[in-house]
């Protein structure tokens, strides 16, 4: 579903990512944890354009990525992405905020729009807060809009970058068990995040990145029982 091919990004002489090779199988869940500074965010952008690569290619379900500006849309609504700070539109309605992209990009009408974003919601279990805005939620209800969000889209991959890391502890199980309902829904997904319990239960891969490279990938109860690589050993002593 995802390829990956020797994928460089630098900023200016900071070589974000530096010659990264991955594969994701369709329905396939990868987790990539690493230090801060270690390119993973900068690599998840990446897939979804929202950086263009210094060199290299990314393939999506088959399409390589260009910069042919309506293929790029095309690929964002198809690569759903949930982010730290859930970057909902403070002035929005829920409902609103997950019905202004179907619309705009899907082209649906707004009836068919608010169906699906009624099942989202239900999905992810608030319903109930349809007419909220943004600020009158919790944040962990926040990120389950912003999930809810992406879903609507009917994206064929959702990228999450540390979506439990801005939360208070008693709202990361919400989160974490919305994903791993996702999971359990076949999505293809490549998920940033420091939560191990996750990891260790939702991902079929395991990738650790440092300096911009990926230095181990493995399966989880192999990465977690018997890491190779020094740096990961050293990170994961220092985490868990
Ligand atoms: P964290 O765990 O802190 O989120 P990360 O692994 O996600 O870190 P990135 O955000 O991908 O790391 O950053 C990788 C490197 O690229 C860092 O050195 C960062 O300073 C640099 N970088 C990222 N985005 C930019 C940008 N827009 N302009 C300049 N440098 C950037
Ligand atoms: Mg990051």
């Amino acid at each position: 579903m995802i390829i990956i091919r020797d994928l460089f990004k630098s900023f200016g002489a900071v070589e974000a990512v530096n010659g990264v090779n991955l594969n994701v199988g369709r329905g396939k869940v990868m987790v990539i944890i690493g230090p801060s500074g270690s390119g993973k965010s900068t690599l998840l952008r990446c897939i979804n354009h929202l950086e263009i690569e210094t060199s290299g290619e990314i393939w999506i379900d088959g399409e390589k990525l260009t910069r042919d500006q309506q293929q790029l849309n095309r690929i964002r609504a198809d690569v759903g992405m949930v982010f730290q700070h859930f970057n909902l539109y403070p002035h929005l309605t829920v409902l609103e905020n997950i019905t202004l992209a179907q619309q705009i990009v899907r082209g649906r009408a707004k009836i068919e729009a608010i169906e699906i974003a009624e099942q989202q919601l239900s999905r992810v279990g608030i319903l109930g807060k349809r007419d909220s805005f943004p600020t009158q939620l919790s944040g962990g209800q926040q990120q389950r809009v912003a999930i809810a969000r992406a879903l609507a889209m009917k994206p064929k991959i959702m990228l999450f970058d540390e979506p439990t890391s801005a939360l208070d502890p008693e709202m990361i199980k919400e989160v974490l068990d919305v994903m791993l309902d996702l999971v359990k829904d076949g999505i293809t997904m490549v998920v940033v995040t420091h939560e191990m319990g996750f990891a260790r239960r939702a991902a079929h891969e395991v990738v650790f990145m440092d300096h911009g490279k990926i230095v181990e990938k493995a399966n989880p109860e192999t990465f977690f029982t018997n890491p190779q690589n020094e740096r990961s050993q050293l990170f994961l002593s220092q985490i868990l």
